[in-house]
């Protein structure tokens, strides 16, 4: 194998293989699709379709539209011959061993020495797989289990087999971490590998249940959820989700290949309901409805069926649980009953395999996690509950207590020591998490020590080399007034014993934007006073940011909104997760950027390579973008919105953010100068003028409601300059002027506080 991955062939342009395609484009890097000649018509049509129904999925497979020309199609009759230019062949085709096979021995003749043949398959054993291939084939081989949809799912399970050279195993599971963004996980060759293995055991533990004790789905699913750290799609929420009809399949691939004395032998049953249901066309979401639906017919009615009748009867509210897990297994009656059926019989099974189908707990957890979306892997469960509480319940039972278990006893499967997060190998041995080359968590970090600085809302804290990381905590990361005053504290800190900061942390998103409830309330009382502060403080508290004496790098991942925005604009650079969703949404809530999101955005535009001359087009496109609330899809759509600039980078995996925003930051510090402060050349009344047309165009076509008009016009003329006019310049300070008044302005129209109110409420925008 090449040393550098520079081009993949992807064959089998279905499901997986067209969204792996994709991924692989999103890195950066050309990749061929190939797929079979259909019967008629054009001979690679089945990959060129595959691209295009890409471009129109939901969530989309695709971070940008030019990724997608990076996707060469063709078909293996005619084409297979360029996988020679390809430093790694991912095969990706149906599941059938004869096709696979045959595949293969074309591939062997055709590939160059030392390229990487990967298998998407979910259930063949390498071992089968390679049957019949030569010794160089076999050095070369090794499967690849992507989760679907590949974008966006984390988790890569690997396994190589006996003669898979070792290097090769590293250099793809490297490059598919660094470049794909995928988390590794090591996978032994059993079937189902890891995740479905298990997964497949408790759904099907979980319907099984659910039919022997009477319970309704929403129980069932409200049980297993959130207390259990599963998505509250819970199990039948997630049959419905992947296919009804992907259970027989699954079913029968692994009561084929797992060994007769395997307990998913036993629990291997079909429910007539289930069986009748997917006979009729009631698969889930993709079919007439599964064991949910939503039914249109005189309205829209939330129903789900009646596992006794097999009728389907209006949704019931979730039952009321205590929100810890023991609690919830020790409810009296069929609810904690369920629990334990559920919990018990999955986290035994986990256990009795833990060193068939891995080599360590740790590996099982994080395949639950990342592909099955568990908030806590079957060993952290029975951490939480108690290994010798679950061994002996068990036993109570009268059910095999896996030996492991015992093993663990009272101590468990983790601990932390001496900073620390360690767990135990399978001979009882406690040992580090050890992370791969470049991966930095805080998490990790916060075991070993103190906050430099905190309050209710953020925290400062030093993550080595001289820098430190500010940490937003507060509800959905919005910002307030205690994170506004722990970035002032942190200034002078910085400067005076670090080198540089990153803003970063770990919650489920970057940051929301700034806390709509405190800003309604001061609103509601007409503190304008206490509003005019607000915005202000904001605004000088980023400009403090910008102006000081030291590199600040920020690094946005999940959702980055309004608040959230403005602090990147503000930093030196932006190092971005690949899967970043960031904008300036203010407008939707009838305000505009206030802490100086309005006059960042400008400058970035001005100053863009290649911006027509005036100052017309710059400003066109940001009031285009702002007032329409535009939110990027991914990083790199972040940098086609000018988010981002040419010094800015994306990081697809997210466990590498904080170290790359890291190295990012320590790469200015070297004779690291503020930035100057922009100036600004108004479009002026001519400028607004064709804004204002062009709001009134969208708003005859109904794309603009009458109060949009009224926002739209207070941005334009922010962005206009106000009362200036083109022969002007307009400093930092007269843009900030111009966005405080045209902001408290806004915050006065009832229409504006509707907006927050609704958006409080209901989550979405209000369309007055
Ligand atoms: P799919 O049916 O959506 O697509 C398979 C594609 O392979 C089709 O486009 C078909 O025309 C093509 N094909 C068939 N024979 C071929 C051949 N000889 N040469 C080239 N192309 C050929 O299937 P899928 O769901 O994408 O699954 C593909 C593989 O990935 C399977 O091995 C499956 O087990 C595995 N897998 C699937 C999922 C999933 O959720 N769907 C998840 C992980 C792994």
């Amino acid at each position: 194998m090449t040393d550098q991955i520079t081009k993949i062939c992807v064959i089998g342009a279905g499901t997986m293989g067209a969204g792996i395609a994709a991924q692989v484009a999103n890195a950066g890097l050309p990749v061929l699709l190939l797929d079979i000649v259909p019967k008629e018509g054009d001979r690679s049509a089945i990959a060129k379709g595959a691209v295009a129904r890409m471009l129109k999925t939901e969530p989309a497979a695709f971070m940008s539209k030019s990724a997608a020309k990076l996707v060469e199609t063709g078909n293996i009759d005619d084409d297979l011959a360029k996988v020679a230019e390809c430093d790694w062949v991912i095969e990706a085709i149906i599941e059938r061993l004869d096709l696979k096979q045959a595949l293969y021995a074309k591939l062997e003749a055709l590939v160059r020495p030392g390229t990487a043949v990967s298998s998407n398959t979910s259930t063949i054993p390498l071992a089968h797989l390679i049957e019949g291939r030569g010794a160089e084939f076999r050095r070369n081989f090794l499967i690849t289990h992507f989760f679907n949809p590949p974008r966006y799912m984390r988790l890569l399970e690997v396994v190589s087999g006996p003669e898979t050279a070792p290097d090769l195993t590293a250099r793809i599971s490297d490059f598919a971490d660094r470049a794909l963004g995928k988390s590794i996980v090591v996978c032994k060759d059993t079937p189902g590998f890891i995740a479905n293995r298990i997964g497949t055991f408790w759904i099907q533990s979980g319907l099984n249940a659910a039919f022997d004790l009477g319970l309704t789905v929403e129980e069932a699913d409200a049980i297993v959820g959130k207390p259990m750290g599963v998505p509250k799609t819970g199990i039948f929420g997630l049959v419905d989700l992947v296919g009804i009809d992907l259970m027989p399949h699954l079913k029968a691939s692994l009561t084929s290949t797992l060994a007769p004395n395997d307990p998913y032998h036993a629990i291997a049953i079909d429910h007539p309901l289930i069986t009748k249901m997917i006979a009729e066309g009631y698969t889930g979401r993709k079919g007439k409805g599964g064991f949910y639906r939503l039914n249109r017919v005189g309205g829209k009615r939330k129903e789900a069926i009646d596992l006794a009748t097999g009728e389907y009867r209006a949704q019931a509210k979730p039952p009321k649980l205590p929100g810890d897990l023991a609690a919830v297994l020790a409810l009296p009656g069929k609810q904690g009953a369920y629990a334990w059926a559920v919990l018990g019989a999955t986290l035994a099974y986990a256990a009795s395999l833990a060193g068939e189908i891995a080599d360590s707990v740790l590996a099982i957890d994080d395949a639950m996690k990342l592909g099955y979306n568990w908030k806590w892997g079957p060993f952290e469960l029975i951490d939480k509950l108690g290994a010798d509480k679950v061994a002996a319940r068990l036993a109570a039972d009268g059910q095999p207590v896996p030996a492991i278990l015992g093993m663990a006893g009272a101590e468990g499967f983790y601990r932390t020591d001496g900073g620390k997060r360690q767990y135990r190998s399978l001979d009882g041995a406690w040992h580090d998490v050890v992370r791969p080359d470049g991966v930095l968590l805080l998490s990790d970090i916060k075991l070993a020590s103190k906050p430099l600085l905190k309050n209710g809302s953020a925290a400062l804290w030093d993550v080595g080399d001289g820098v430190v990381a500010l940490e937003f905590t507060s509800k959905m990361n919005a910002f307030d007034a205690d994170i506004m005053g722990l970035i002032q504290k942190a200034i002078p800190l910085v400067a005076a014993q670090y080198k540089a900061l990153v803003i970063y942390n770990e919650g489920g998103n970057f940051s929301a934007g700034a806390n709509l409830g405190l800003a309604l309330f001061a609103v509601n009382i007409a503190a304008w006073g206490e509003i005019d502060k607000l915005i202000a403080g904001g605004q000088q508290t980023f400009k403090a940011l910008k102006y000081a004496p030291f590199p600040v790098v920020a690094a946005p991942f999940g959702i980055a909104l309004g608040g959230g925005c403005e602090v990147c604009l503000h930093a030196d650079a932006i190092q971005a997760h690949a899967e970043t969703y960031i904008g300036l949404v203010e407008c939707g809530v009838g305000l505009i950027p206030g802490w100086g999101g309005c006059g960042e955005m400008l400058h970035r535009w001005q100053s863009a390579p290649g911006m027509p001359k005036g100052p017309m087009p710059a400003t066109a496109k940001v009031f285009e973008m702002v007032s329409t609330a535009q939110v990027s899809r991914s990083g790199a759509q972040a940098r086609e919105m000018g988010v981002m600039r040419a010094g800015d980078g994306v990081t697809m995996n997210r466990d590498r953010l904080l170290a790359d925003a890291k190295s990012r930051a320590l790469a200015l510090v070297d004779g690291y100068q503020p930035p100057e402060a922009p100036t600004f050349r108004p479009a002026g009344a001519g400028g607004k003028a064709a804004l204002a047309l062009a709001v009134d165009g969208f708003r005859k076509l109904g794309m603009a409601t009458p109060y949009d008009e009224v926002v739209a016009a207070q941005l334009a003329e922010v962005l206009c300059g106000g009362e200036a006019d083109m022969t002007d310049t307009l400093s930092e300070e007269d843009m900030l002027a111009l966005e405080r008044k045209a902001f408290l302005q806004l915050t006065r129209d009832p229409r504006t506080i509707a907006r927050i109110e609704h958006m409080l409420t209901t989550g979405k925008p209000l369309r007055n």
